[in-house]
Parts: structure tokens; C-alpha cells; sequence
């Protein structure tokens, strides 16, 4: 008997007949002996839907409000999966992140998570219960409502199963498993079998959003085996595992397209030691995410500089920012929302070189025009225009041989 935790993400819970389907999966898994902890997203698009209607009431939401908003989305799913393990002749019950005592900082709506005190599902397994526990929430110490960022139910998952010592954590989605390349997107990704924590941390990182990049970090932390898989069929899936030195051999394992990123320039920065620090300080102050920065030195005795910020974020980031630009007396700032980035990744490129030279070659064949550049150990990333981000991933998913043989 081990204890299992599962997560269904909001494709696997759409409608009364998927939630009947996920109960049905989860009482098979306890009827073979296993003790089980399910965390579950919010019916299909509901997050999306929820923010779209308080859209319409304010650009700019206060952050607290939003996380008490979204966080319902959760609790309408957890209730009702309950109720269908319970058609199932099957104790189960739904508790809510803050009911389970799962303990974040204060950073509304990209919370991280501090603590799990995990007396309430230990207690509700003795009685044998399988425990169903919101995604993508928690509280503060001061009883606020948090949540964990978008598809945070990962997170929730792989800290739980880590916290209860779970034998393994299992993320149940829509597609096989983790691909080279979003199967949506490029229809000959292949779907790999296993995969480092690194590779799908830069990959989550870089936009495959089959993953939140924080549950794999946590993941690969506390070494949780993470079995990607689809909820609506029986197949293997991925595991995420530790690195071997197998996987050095293949050099590039995955391509990812990031749509969601705007690029800010301010120009004319005044070029004296301390001017980068003082602007960025504002942005860290404000808890804005800032991605690739690029500075530039013209002929003058200014630079200009570029960077990118998430576009859920680029109201209140553009808000700073121009201030911020006033204040070290740079020219002006603009902004550029029509912007995409392709990124190739893979442990093997420690030891192999050569791969930014193919890269850029294969884009420049294709007349794909590189605007931003940056590169980590295992990973190359370009900002190419927004228009051509989705051919640019077929193109670099083609040169590195990525597809099906
Ligand atoms: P869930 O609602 O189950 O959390 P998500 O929409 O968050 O599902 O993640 C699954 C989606 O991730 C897939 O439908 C797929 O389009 C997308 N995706 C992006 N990159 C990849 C990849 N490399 N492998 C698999 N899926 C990917
Ligand atoms: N419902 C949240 C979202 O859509 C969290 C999740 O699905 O993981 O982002
Ligand atoms: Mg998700």
C-alpha cells in the first residue's frame, strides 16, 4: 500500500461526466490498497472566465480581491468530485489549500508556498477518505487568501506529495505526456518518455505550460518521481526523474514558444554607474517579474534598455516603469506587445557546442529576424516577432530532428 497523490488538471474535470470519469479513475487506484490525495484544478475554463469578468469591471484589480476571486474556481470542482466518489459507494472529503493548512507568503496571486501542516489529510486518511484538496491556493499567516500563479495546481500536487511522503506524484492532463514541442502547436512532437527535472524546468520556464516551472523546482528538490499523463486514457506517460547520463546524448530534447511576454524599452537611459540599479530596484520593489534585459550603449553618453515582463503584469510593470524612467531622467518608453519567444533546450549542449549557430541559422533561412538573445547552460532562447513565433518553433522542432522518425 503507498500513498498516491493525484491531480487533475481542468481539461480532465470540464463537465459532470469528466468529474464521474476522474472518480471512477481515483476509487480504481483505492481499491487496489493505495491511500489517496487528490488535488484538482477548476472546471475547465472557469480561472479564464473569472478573470475576463473582472476585466470588465477594472484593468487594474486589487491583487488581494483577485486571489479571493479566483480561488473559488477550485472549490466548485474539489465539492463536486467529492460528491461523485461518494455516488461511488467511496468515503472522500474536499477541504479547500487553506483548510489543509497550506501556508504561503504575501504575494498575492503568484504565492509561494512556506509550509504544509498536514495533521487535517493525515487525519481524514486514517478514516479513509481519499482527501481532495483545492489546487492553486493557500493562505498567509495573517488568513489571506493566496494564490500560487497560473496552473499552480501543479504546485500544489508535487508540495503535497512531498510533504506527505507520497511514492510518487501523478499530473493528469489532456495530452500523453510532456512532448518535444507543444503537440498542439507542431504536429509531429514526439512524446518523450522521461525527462530531467532541468529539461522541463527551462521548458515550463520558457512557455510548454504542461508543467508550472515551481512544482517541477520543488520536484527536483526533494526528488518526487512527477508521472505526466492523460486522463482519458491508460498510456505511460512521462516521468520526471534525475538526470543520467543517457540523456547527455540527446543534445536538444524539447523546443517551447512563449506567447505571454511584452517587451518595454526605455531609451536613452543616462549612461553613469547606478542607473540599471536604481530602475530595477523599482521593478523588484513593485514584485514585477522582469524576464531578458538587454542594454545597448549608443554613440551618446546614454543606453537604451530593453527587458521583458509578463503581459498579465504589463499594466501595472508599464505604471512603474514610466516612472521609474522619469525619475533616472531616461528619454522615453515603449512598449511592444507583439513580441514571441522560441527556445531550445536539452542537458546534452554542456557538452556539445555549435547548437546557437544552427538555431540562428535555421531562423535566419526561414527570414525569422532575431530581436532579444539569451542563453543558460542547457537552454537558447530568441525574441523573434510575434506573428512569426509559431512557424519559428516548427522551424527549430524540423532542424533538431525533434519529430516522429
Ligand atoms: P491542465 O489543465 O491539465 O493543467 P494545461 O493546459 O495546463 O493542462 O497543460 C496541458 C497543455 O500543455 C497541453 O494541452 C499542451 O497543449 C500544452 N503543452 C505545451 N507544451 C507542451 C509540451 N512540450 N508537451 C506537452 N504539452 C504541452
Ligand atoms: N485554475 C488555475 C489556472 O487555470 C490553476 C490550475 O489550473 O492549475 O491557472
Ligand atoms: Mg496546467
Amino acid at each position: 500500500m503507498a500513498l498516491i497523490v493525484q491531480k487533475y488538471g481542468g481539461s480532465s474535470v470540464a463537465n459532470a461526466g469528466k468529474i464521474m470519469r476522474v472518480a471512477r479513475r481515483v476509487v480504481a487506484a483505492k481499491k487496489k490498497g493505495h491511500q489517496m490525495v487528490v488535488v484538482v484544478s477548476a472546471m475547465g475554463d472557469m480561472t479564464d472566465d473569472l478573470i475576463e469578468l473582472a476585466d470588465q469591471i477594472t484593468k487594474l484589480p486589487s491583487e488581494r480581491e483577485m486571489d479571493m476571486l479566483l480561488s473559488t474556481g477550485e472549490q466548485v470542482s474539489v465539492a463536486l468530485l467529492a460528491m461523485a466518489i461518494h455516488q461511488l459507494g467511496v468515503k472522500a472529503m474536499s477541504f479547500t489549500g487553506p483548510q489543509v493548512g497550506i501556508i504561503t507568503d504575501r504575494f498575492h496571486t503568484k504565492a509561494r508556498i512556506l509550509d504544509i501542516s498536514t495533521e487535517r489529510i493525515q487525519k481524514a486518511l486514517k478514516e479513509q477518505n481519499v482527501v481532495i484538496v483545492a489546487g492553486f491556493q493557500g493562505k498567509t499567516v495573517s488568513e489571506e487568501i493566496t494564490t500560487l500563479g497560473r496552473g499552480g495546481s501543479d504546485l500544489t500536487a508535487v508540495a503535497l506529495a512531498k510533504a506527505l511522503r507520497a511514492r510518487h506524484c501523478e499530473i493528469y492532463t489532456d495530452v500523453d505526456g510532456i512532448y518535444t514541442a507543444d503537440p498542439r502547436i507542431v504536429s509531429d512532437a514526439r512524446k518523450i518518455d522521461v525527462i530531467s527535472y532541468d529539461e522541463i524546468l527551462e521548458l515550463a520556464a520558457l512557455g510548454a505550460k504542461v508543467m508550472h516551472s515551481r512544482s517541477v523546482e520543488v520536484g527536483k528538490k526533494f526528488n518526487v518521481p512527477i508521472y505526466v499523463r492523460n486522463s482519458m486514457n491508460n498510456r505511460e506517460g512521462t516521468l520526471i526523474t534525475k538526470e543520467t547520463k543517457k540523456m547527455e546524448e540527446v543534445v536538444v530534447s524539447g523546443v517551447a514558444l512563449a506567447e505571454d511576454e511584452a517587451k518595454i524599452t526605455i531609451f536613452q537611459v543616462p549612461d553613469r554607474p547606478g542607473s540599471a540599479a536604481q530602475l530595477f530596484k523599482k521593478f523588484a520593489d513593485a514584485n514585477i517579474n522582469i524576464d531578458m534585459i538587454i542594454q545597448n550603449k549608443t554613440k551618446t553618453n546614454t543606453t537604451d534598455i530593453s527587458f521583458t515582463v509578463f503581459k498579465n503584469e504589463l499594466a501595472r510593470a508599464l505604471a512603474v516603469v514610466q516612472k521609474a524612467a522619469k525619475a533616472v531622467k531616461a528619454k522615453s518608453v515603449v512598449c511592444d506587445e507583439n513580441i514571441a519567444k522560441v527556445s531550445v533546450v536539452g542537458v546534452g549542449m554542456r557538452s556539445h557546442s555549435g547548437i546557437a549557430s544552427r538555431m540562428f541559422g535555421a531562423l535566419a533561412k526561414k527570414k525569422i529576424n532575431i530581436d532579444m538573445i539569451s542563453t543558460s547552460e542547457i537552454k537558447i532562447s530568441c525574441v523573434v516577432d510575434g506573428d512569426k513565433g509559431r512557424e519559428a518553433l516548427r522551424v527549430l522542432h524540423g532542424e533538431f530532428k525533434l519529430g516522429k522518425k
